[in-house]
């Protein structure tokens, strides 16, 4: 029976395939790499990767029932305050998170430790509405029924700060993109990457990147839940990594109120029979139809995304004009500052590595649910045959007021505020979300947005600085 993720109830002769495959692996890989304790992780609607962990001999009975995590942890800001949800239910009731051992990876730099990403059930074996991994998996089954399947990345942004202060202190001097900056942490650099590919993690790049201390890594495209696995997987690592250093990591929105921010950019292409939507077609820039519907599905729900994928309200610090984060809702070949940039790679290049940048969220985002969130509105614009706008060729922020309404180029939402109102107002992703989910994340946004009613920019940038 295939134990891989399942996104239907779990039965008896689920949980027995589920423990047998465990048994095996705590015969062969994990004793092998001398693992003696096994974490599994969910991610939460403010983005914090919560964690239980099990002694390996335990493996076999944890992939089969799981292990108990409460109903709140659906309403857990990122503070780690609850948010109270209407009618006083989050504390009663208790789920069950059950390991995805299709991802099972032994942990390069943290020894003895295995990972793997966790799914949550309820106790009676169906699919917590909550659980925004198994909601991923049910859009990329959605896309399959339909030939379609969807490759995507997470582009990581991070800066490292020395020693453990809470203010920044730069760990890795030196200009943006500059050799010196890269021979300040050249050990810590290999250390990461080397733990990178032993964790099975196919690392595309890496470089220093502009805000001060900050580096930034690309991997390879995979489909949707195995790239916002990895992101967490890339993540942890980079921080594990850089605890050996002494260094703090942050993949906070805005380290520094003055400075630019940390990313997290999506790429998506879309694909059908092995071939790459995102080009070969007769459309603009070579796009086939399915792949400019899909972009515009993504364009035209901007706004109401916004609350997926720059949730916090740091993230709207990072937000500005001119600082490669994309604010301006609109999309361009090779613009940095479209929220949409379209990529077609180097002539000859364009049938496997043309793709959709989506430039405009950040590492708060629960990974998880914002691609479920682009996925919905990519799938949305396919099935209605949405076109695209004009392409936009120059920085938004250089167009004159009445140029911008002309070419009917609007800024995205600046406040948190705004982008909740967008998402709670959204019906494509209420039902693809279904309300349960929706719900509880316009509960942890509603009192995020309350607990920095008053606060200045630097409060905020303090209260994020080493959260994510
Ligand atoms: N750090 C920029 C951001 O906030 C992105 C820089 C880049 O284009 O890689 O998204
Ligand atoms: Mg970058």
């Amino acid at each position: 029976m295939a134990v891989a993720l399942f996104c239907g109830p779990v039965d008896i002769a689920q949980r027995e395939a589920r423990a047998a495959q465990a048994e095996q692996f705590v015969r062969t890989t994990l004793a092998e790499r001398g693992i003696s304790v096994v974490a599994t992780t969910f991610v939460d609607n403010s983005g914090i990767t919560r964690v239980k962990s099990v002694p390996m001999r335990r493996l076999p009975h944890l992939a089969a029932w799981g292990v108990g995590a409460s109903t709140s942890f659906d309403y857990f800001r990122f503070d780690d305050w609850l948010a109270a949800p209407p009618g006083g239910t989050a504390p009663v009731g208790d789920l069950r998170v059950i390991p995805d051992l299709g991802r099972l990876v032994p942990l390069a730099a943290q020894p003895g430790w295995a990972w793997t990403p966790g799914d949550r059930y309820r106790q009676d074996g169906e699919p917590h509405d909550c659980c925004n991994r198994l909601l991923l998996q049910r859009l990329v089954d959605h896309a399959a029924a339909q030939s379609l399947e969807i490759k995507a990345a997470f582009e990581l942004e991070w800066v490292v700060s020395a020693g453990d202060g809470d203010d920044f202190a730069s760990a890795a001097p030196g200009p943006a993109y500059g050799m010196s900056r890269l021979v300040d942490v050249s050990e810590y650099a290999r250390d990461l990457i080397e733990a990178l590919s032993a964790e099975a993690i196919k690392v595309e790049q890496f470089h220093p990147e502009y805000a001060a201390g900050q580096l930034e890594l690309s991997v390879a495209a995979e489909s949707p839940v195995d790239a916002a696995d990895t992101s967490v997987l890339v993540r942890n690592t980079i921080r594990a990594v850089g605890r050996r250093y002494d260094y703090r990591t942050s993949f906070s929105p805005k380290v520094e109120a003055d400075d630019v921010g940390n990313g997290g950019h999506v790429h998506l292409s879309v694909w059908r029979d092995g071939e790459n939507l995102m080009a070969g077609g007769k459309g603009r820039y070579g796009l086939a139809p399915v792949g400019e519907a899909f972009s515009a599905g993504i364009l035209n729900r901007l706004p109401a995304l916004l609350a997926l994928g720059a949730p916090s309200v740091a993230s709207y610090l990072r937000l500005v004009p001119s600082h490669w984060a994309g604010v301006y809702a609109c999309w361009g070949l090779e613009n940095r500052e479209a929220a949409l940039r379209m990529i077609n790679g180097s002539a000859g290049s364009s049938d496997w590595a043309a793709n959709l940048e989506v430039k405009c969220v950040d590492l708060t985002a629960n990974p998880y649910l914002l691609l479920a969130g682009l996925l919905a509105a990519g799938l949305d614009g396919v099935a209605a045959g949405k076109r695209l706008p004009e392409p936009v060729d120059v920085d938004p922020a250089a167009l004159a007021p009445d140029e911008l309404e002309r070419r009917g180029i609007r800024r995205l939402p600046t406040t948190l505020r705004e982008s909740t109102d967008a998402l709670a107002a959204d019906p494509v992703l209420r039902n693809a979300l279904g309300s349960a989910l929706l719900d509880s994340v316009l509960t942890v946004r509603e009192s995020e947005i309350g607990l920095f009613a008053e606060a200045s920019a630097e409060e905020v940038v303090r209260a994020f600085r080493w959260t994510h």
